[in-house]
């Protein structure tokens, strides 16, 4: 009998959507050319919603979740990739279009893969993630905006989350006064400890804002949306630029268009699942460069995959702090 392994899928039966742990064998996995040893994958906030079913995150079933994994290439029918290569995987449709990483191994597609930079091992790669990957890519975007430090302060909000924790952490190693903003005041020594300067609480900015306010920011990297992004936006000063890559606090934009005409506000829509393979690279040598490993282990968790349903949960009731790695093989 073929060897089997232990991949967390969802389906639906009878009309009911649920997940639930399957033997699978190399035979049962997409066609692709790249077979990858899967040996870490992450919780993200999709993740939560996919895992529980929140959110209809798969589009066709059965489906293999988890957006991210890293690994190793254990035979290749693509030129560019061979047995023994160190690879992950973020987005690019996994656990929505495709079988994704809560899975001991892994058929993938070779335009999906990057190469984990020698600066970090698969678990760090993992413990950056989509969440990590995201942060940078929003500093990127800050920084072609125009921003720099001698601007003033930049607000990140959700900020004990997983993209909230590497965007304060980047953020603060290149120079920025950062300023956090979170609904849980006991991560305020956490945070401190990623590098935030300052805090402001979830809920001065989780409520109905005027058109205009006092300026406070230089840029901001926000992953909670909703009134939230219209309070920030109305706080940023003349020129400055606004991040945005989550909806934590909800998907809709209850404000106006003054900060943009009135100030030049620029509101930077961040989107990491299909971001081309360049600026995929670019952002992890940025992460290479920028994100202290010691600060990196300092937010990270290693939970089994067993585990994985109760994570799930828990991610989406905002009350798991930086970034959980999750050990596919446990
Ligand atoms: P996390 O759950 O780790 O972080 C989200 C944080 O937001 C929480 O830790 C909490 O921080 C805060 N929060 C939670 N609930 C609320 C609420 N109701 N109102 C206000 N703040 C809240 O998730 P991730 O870091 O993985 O993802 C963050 C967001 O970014 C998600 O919406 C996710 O979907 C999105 N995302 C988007 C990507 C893209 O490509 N655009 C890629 C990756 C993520 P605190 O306790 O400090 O307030």
């Amino acid at each position: 009998m073929a060897d089997t392994f232990r991949a967390y899928v969802v389906d639906e039966a009878n009309g009911k959507y649920s997940g639930g742990f399957r033997q699978l064998t190399d035979a049962d996995l997409p066609s692709y050319p790249v077979l990858v040893e899967v040996s870490y994958s992450s919780l993200n906030y999709k993740d939560g919603l996919a895992v529980t079913g929140k959110s209809k995150i798969a589009r066709k079933l059965p489906m293999v979740c988890g957006i991210d994994l890293a690994g190793t290439v254990v035979e290749s029918a693509d030129p560019h990739f061979k047995a023994g290569d160190a690879v992950l995987v973020n987005g690019w449709g996994l656990s929505e279009t495709e079988w994704g990483g809560y899975s001991a191994r892994q058929r993938v597609n070779p335009n999906f893969l990057t190469r984990i930079p020698a600066a970090f091992t698969a678990q760090q790669a993992m413990a950056i993630g989509t969440a990590g990957y995201t942060a940078m890519l929003c500093v990127l975007a800050l920084e072609e905006a125009g921003l720099t430090p001698d601007k003033g302060d930049v607000l990140v909000t959700g900020a004990a989350g997983g993209v909230g924790s590497v965007a304060v952490a980047v953020l603060a190693k290149l120079g920025y006064r950062v300023v956090a903003a979170t609904g849980r005041p006991q991560t305020h020594d956490y945070l401190k400890s990623l590098g935030a300067a300052d805090f402001v609480a979830r809920a001065d900015l989780d409520r109905a804002a005027k058109p205009l306010e006092k300026t406070l920011w230089a840029g901001a990297v926000d992953s909670v949306g909703s009134k939230t992004l219209v309070t920030l936006l109305a706080q940023t000063k003349d020129e400055g630029a606004v991040a945005a890559c989550g909806l934590a606090g909800g998907v809709d934009l209850p404000g106006t268009v003054m900060p943009f005409i009135l100030r030049g506000v620029k509101l930077l829509g961040i989107n990491s699942v299909t971001a081309s393979a360049q600026r995929r690279d670019k952002a992890w040598a940025r992460l290479a460069k920028d994100l202290d490993k010691a600060k990196l282990d300092s937010m990270t968790v290693v939970e089994p995959l067993s585990n994985i349903e109760a994570l799930a949960a828990q991610i989406l009731r905002g009350e798991t702090r930086g970034r959980i790695v999750i050990d596919v093989k446990r």
